[in-house]
């Protein structure tokens, strides 16, 4: 992990915004928990996500299904089958690696030594290889390559197998009553086999969509990059069914609409890229992913897919059940195709927290210090304002709580009295409150206070009876 990795992994633990799942244990790879900072940022992403798709479109509605499903649908999905990672294991250390992850690591050695074309042509090759599921020549690669294990140091590798990346679990107490099931990989599914009972029932006309919020679970085998990639963790997922050969037309919608709202959330322009596939899945017949510059290089953040009816249709012949679509326009019956727009929440709150992390150079009397603090846009930051009375008596604690009282029920705020003033206001730069308002023996005799901003620290002083309507303009988009 490099440091500005660390960094960000050690600010999100101190300042209660991420921690490693059964910490106290040791705890669990590729597991997260979210404290009390944490949670309320991914609350107000989700939200806010939730929002633009479900009331800026009035042809998007929302759904919340289950994470178990019948395991037909993970049979018709190609999840089964296919969904798979190649695994190989270093025989001297016992460790187990992603065989592809291995050759695009030398790959990426390979350019930041300044030899793209040599990088190139290794990816391209191990692509072909993937795709023609010739893992032995995988395995050849690798050694061809000298790519050793980084723990043992040899390149004493296993064949290559394929492991499937989905967990499963019993249902049913008694063991010949239960059946294997399996904890959803994507939640896209859920959405797959309700789409007649949404359509029907919130009474849409295609072009619609279906939006869902959701747990999601993942066996993967590198785990790494902090909640980048996690075994469990939440997806946001929009479904887009169109009229067959349209499809392309809502392909680029989504894909601007989706950039467009990136760009919204504070993410400047020149992180975010679109990376087009060249090689699509076998259900697609267009995609493309929203990368963002993480502190370890651009990585994708959101999946934007062209899935034709592959998934319908599916459904349909597992199901023996209908899944087409009367089209009252043009009268005519057929499986819708599907636009999808996906991101992980975690994901997503990873690139906004990197993105939000600054340090900068102040000039402290004769020193020079570093102020950190997260630049966070108001409308997702965890905390709205804090209230703090200048000092801890003669009125002030009372007049400030006061406000407090009266701004609660709006915003998420904080009442704090102990410790210096400028320490207080250090306390809420590092969780990202935007603004800071302070009750000073003025406030008692005009009924103003002032307000800090945390990027600039500037402060303005203003009547308190403006601080709702300003608080209020400023934390919406
Ligand atoms: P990757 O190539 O990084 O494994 P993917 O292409 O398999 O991702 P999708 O199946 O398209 O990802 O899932 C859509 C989105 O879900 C991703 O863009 C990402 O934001 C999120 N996501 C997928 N896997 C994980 C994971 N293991 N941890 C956190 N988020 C994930």
């Amino acid at each position: 992990e490099n440091n500005e990795l660390k960094k960000i992994i050690a600010h999100a633990k101190e300042y209660g915004f991420v921690y490693p799942s059964s910490e106290i244990y040791d705890g669990l790879q590729a597991v997260y928990d979210y404290g009390a900072y944490g949670s309320e940022l991914k609350k107000n992403l989700k939200d806010l996500w939730w929002q633009t798709m479900t009331k800026l479109n009035q042809n998007v509605v929302g759904i919340d299904a289950a994470i178990f499903m019948h395991p037909l649908t993970w049979k018709a999905s190609g999840h089964v089958d296919s969904f798979t990672d190649p695994l190989i294991d270093n025989k001297d250390s016992n460790k187990r690696y992603r065989a592809d992850v291995l050759v695009e690591d030398k790959a990426a050695e390979y350019e930041n030594a300044g030899d793209k074309e040599r990088a190139d042509a290794l990816l391209k090759k191990l692509g072909q290889l993937l795709e023609a599921e010739e893992l032995e020549a995988v395995r050849e690669l690798i050694i061809e390559e000298e790519i050793a294990c980084p723990i043992s140091g040899t390149t004493n590798w296993t064949e290559v197998r394929q492991f499937n990346l989905m967990f499963d679990t019993q249902v049913g107490a008694v063991a010949e009553d239960s059946s294997k099931i399996y904890l959803r990989p994507e939640t896209a599914q859920g959405i797959f086999v309700n789409f007649l009972n949404v359509q029907k029932t919130a009474r849409q006309k295609i072009p619609f969509g279906i939006a869902q919020i959701g747990k999601a679970f993942r066996n993967e085998i590198v785990a790494r990059q902090f909640i980048f990639r996690m075994r469990e963790f939440e997806q946001m997922e929009m479904q887009f069914f169109v009229r067959p050969g349209e499809e392309m037309k809502w392909y680029e919608h989504w894909k601007e609409t989706r950039l467009k709202w990136h760009k919204a959330i504070g993410l400047p322009a020149e992180d975010l890229r679109f990376h087009d596939h060249e090689k699509l899945a076998h259900y697609a017949n267009a995609a493309t992913d929203i990368e963002y510059k993480f502190p370890f290089g651009f990585k994708e953040v959101e999946g934007i897919h062209s899935r034709t009816d592959f998934d319908l249709t599916q459904h349909q012949e597992l199901s023996k059940k209908k899944l087409q679509y009367f089209d009252t326009e043009i009268n005519k019956n057929y499986i819708p195709y599907v636009v999808e727009t996906s991101i992980g929440a975690d994901r997503l709150f990873l690139m906004v927290l990197s993105n939000s992390f600054t340090e900068e150079e102040v000039q402290d009397g004769e020193k020079v210090k570093t102020r950190t603090y997260l630049k966070l846009h108001p409308a997702i930051a965890p905390v709205k304002a804090a209230v703090f009375p200048l000092i801890k008596k003669n009125g002030l604690p009372e007049k400030a709580k006061e406000i407090f009282d009266d701004l609660r029920y709006d915003f998420n705020m904080i009442y704090e009295e102990n410790q210096a003033i400028g320490k207080r206001y250090v306390r809420q730069d590092l969780i990202g409150t935007p603004f800071c308002i302070a009750v000073d023996f003025q406030t008692l005799e005009d009924n103003t206070v002032t307000v800090r901003h945390r990027d600039t620290t500037e402060q303005l002083r203003m009547p308190i009876s403006d601080l709702r309507a300003y608080i209020g303009k400023e934390v919406s988009f």
